[in-house]
């Protein structure tokens, strides 16, 4: 067990928002139910998430194995987006930007439209089911050409003003610098479309260095790593930069060994914008309401940091400005008494 959150309030009915989760990485049960793939609860434990602590990457990667190979098809992709806005809403989430990277979806021979077309018609009806609303982000991958990440920043852009919020670099950050995407993200910044990216995690300040002096990014996947650079963490505030972190999944694959050293905390101290985050749903296993108890029992953290951390992600959530300040009254709302 990372925290022994037994103690701790459940969180489930406080009003939240999640920036940085993954479509491939949060694939439940009850979708694959629907799908006719019906699996125990135990079983589904077994294959479909990791351990709390990995010991190597294989271990991370082959819980996500079972989950991507289930989402080569239209009604997958359709009926997992549902059902993931059904768990989010579930778990208290009133906002959310979901992630993936269409090209990890065509296996099953469907185009990239196709991919989209299913993605967004599971995103209206779990909108149309739950009453909370979502955008989707769309990852160009490090490891990629980047000649087929351009292809996803040029379909996100034709899909914009059918669920696409904004873009993403993710994929392997040790062995692959942000440089060879330069030319990716500059297309990205000429179109207009938010750009978030994933650094500092896998790799330390020189990786995100890179990515904010190359990408220019609105806000950092993680990103917990420039606790290692006074000098980062100035140029992030300088910036108005804002951090997508996701401390237990930070925890399973080994950035720290232990809850109590991830430097939330700290950061949260010195006034930097931060979110609280998942980052993987089914894989991690996790909620943001477990996240929640975690962080309060690790670092007392009450009713004034939530509220605090949910009101900065709605601040840089790649959302319309106008449709903020009811979601913001919701939270405050929420988070009162
Ligand atoms: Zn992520």
């Amino acid at each position: 067990m990372l925290v022994d959150v037994t103690a701790a309030p459940t969180f489930t009915s406080r009003p939240k928002v999640e920036l940085h989760v993954h479509l491939d990485c949060s694939l439940t049960r009850r979708a694959l139910n629907r799908l006719g793939n019906p699996i125990g609860e135990a079983e589904f434990r077994r294959l479909y998430t990791a351990p709390e602590r990995c010991d190597n990457l294989m271990d991370y990667l082959r819980a996500i194995g079972p989950s991507a190979a289930a989402l080569q098809t239209a009604p997958a992709l359709a009926i997992a987006t549902d059902e993931m806005m059904r768990a989010l809403a579930a778990d208290g989430v009133i906002h959310a930007e979901i992630r993936f990277a269409p090209h990890t979806h065509q296996r099953g021979g469907l185009s990239l439209d196709q991919v989209m077309a299913a993605v967004t018609e599971g995103l209206a009806a779990g909108a149309e089911a739950t009453g909370i609303t979502a955008g989707l982000i769309l990852c160009a991958l490090r490891d990629y050409p980047p000649e087929a990440n351009l292809t996803v920043i040029e379909l996100a852009h034709r899909w914009r003003d059918r669920g696409v919020v904004g873009v993403d670099l993710a994929g392997d950050e040790a062995g692959h610098p942000a440089a060879a995407n330069r030319a990716v993200f500059d297309r990205a910044h000429v179109l207009g479309l938010p750009v978030t990216a994933h650094a500092g995690e896998a790799a330390g300040p020189d990786s995100l260095a890179e990515v904010m002096a190359l990408l220019a990014p609105a806000r950092i996947g993680h990103g917990v790593r420039a606790i290692e650079s006074e000098d980062l963490l100035a140029e992030i505030k300088a910036r108005n930069l804002h951090l997508e972190v996701c401390p237990s999944s930070n925890i399973q694959v080994g950035v720290y060994s232990d809850y109590a050293d991830h430097p939330i905390d700290r950061m949260s101290r010195r006034g930097l914008s931060l979110s609280i985050n998942t980052d993987a749903r089914t894989v991690a296993p996790l909620s943001l309401s477990l996240e929640y108890r975690r962080l309060a029992v690790a670092f007392g953290w009450q009713t004034g940091e939530f509220l605090a951390h949910n009101l900065e992600a709605l601040r840089h959530a790649f959302w319309p400005e106008a449709a903020k300040p009811a979601l913001g009254g919701r939270l405050v709302e929420g988070w009162s008494g």
